[in-house]
């Protein structure tokens, strides 16, 4: 079995749906309200566990309900929460609103992923035990420093989601072996717009990076190489809410099964485009027989 370790975020989404966003100072009556659990790193171990790899998730909750219900979420996809720590005060959370035409705005309040400023006793061999170690932007930079060098140190392969886009220091793109970013992340860290000469600037800190391009797919580039470009299966998109974080726990885990980049690269385009085809975030993440019966 693939074993992948998250170092990374764990929110819960708290969506408002809105016939038209409030203005400021004004209120407005809603739709309907649901609390989701989420962050971009117990979606993608989530992602990872659901297609069969054994994960670890490391990080922090508070100790509230919330916390109690987002290791549940986790425990029940199969995900290890013993590195998962439980701190004084509020859990992260993500506040949503989203209006009749699916534009959304949000707030996030990082709660305990704040208290998580590096490493613990144990996630050195717990990252050392995996193949891959999955890292995002939602946690404080000195943890996520300390996770891809824990993993360099180690010879595990660092896969890099920088979302929510910003600058990073030279110190984490020299450890970092895959960098994830979709789209606008891209453009956000090189000002070029157009994937593949943001791509040809990445590839000057980073030795390989995978562009996601929504429904375009996404593209592929290495140092040296020929840029390729993966076609996203034609779906019915009803929820594209962490189809991201899908893509890059299926990356994660068809790479740890040793399987060539371009072949990794249909397979998470397959799972990830199964989980826009269903509303939510976690709960849309396909099981490892769904994405390999799409897959096919
Ligand atoms: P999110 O923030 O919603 O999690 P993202 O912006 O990080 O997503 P995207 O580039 O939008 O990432 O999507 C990631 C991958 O999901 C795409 O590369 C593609 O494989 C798949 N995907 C997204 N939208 C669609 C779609 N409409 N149809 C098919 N596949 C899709």
């Amino acid at each position: 079995m693939t074993a992948i370790a998250v170092l990374g975020s764990t929110n819960m989404d708290l969506v408002a749906y809105v016939p038209k966003a409030p203005r400021l100072g004004e209120t407005v009556t809603g739709r309907a309200f649901r609390t989701v659990p989420g962050g971009k790193g117990a979606n993608q171990a989530v992602a990872a566990a659901r297609l069969g790899a054994e994960v670890v998730m490391i990080g922090a909750v508070g100790a509230d309900e919330f916390g109690v219900r987002l290791r549940a979420a986790l425990t029940s996809a199969g995900v290890e929460t013993a590195a998962l720590r439980t701190v004084e005060g509020a859990s992260g959370t993500a506040h949503i609103t989203v209006d009749d035409e699916g534009a959304n705005s949000i707030i996030v309040i990082p709660g305990a992923n704040a208290s998580v400023t590096g490493l613990e006793a144990g996630d050195d061999a717990r990252i050392g035990a995996a193949g891959s170690l999955l890292l995002q932007l939602e946690l404080p930079l000195s943890a996520v420093l300390a996770g891809a060098l824990a993993a360099r140190a180690r010879g595990v392969r660092t896969i890099l989601t920088p979302a929510p886009a910003r600058p990073l220091p030279a110190e984490l793109l020299a450890a970092t072996d895959l960098l994830l970013p979709n789209e606008h992340e891209a453009a956000a860290l090189t000002g070029r717009t157009d994937p593949r000469r943001a791509a040809e600037a990445l590839l000057q800190d980073v030795p390989e990076v995978v562009i996601t391009l929504g429904a375009a797919g996404v593209l592929h580039a290495v140092r040296g190489g020929e840029p390729l470009t993966v076609a996203a299966p034609v779906v019915q998109a009803v929820d594209t809410t962490a189809a991201g974080d899908t893509f890059a726990g299926a990356l994660a885990v068809a790479l740890g099964e040793g399987r060539p980049m371009p072949e990794a690269l249909r397979w998470a385009s397959a799972a990830a485009a199964l989980s826009v085809r269903r509303r939510g975030a976690q709960d849309s993440m396909p099981t490892r027989a769904e994405a390999d019966a799409f897959a096919l």
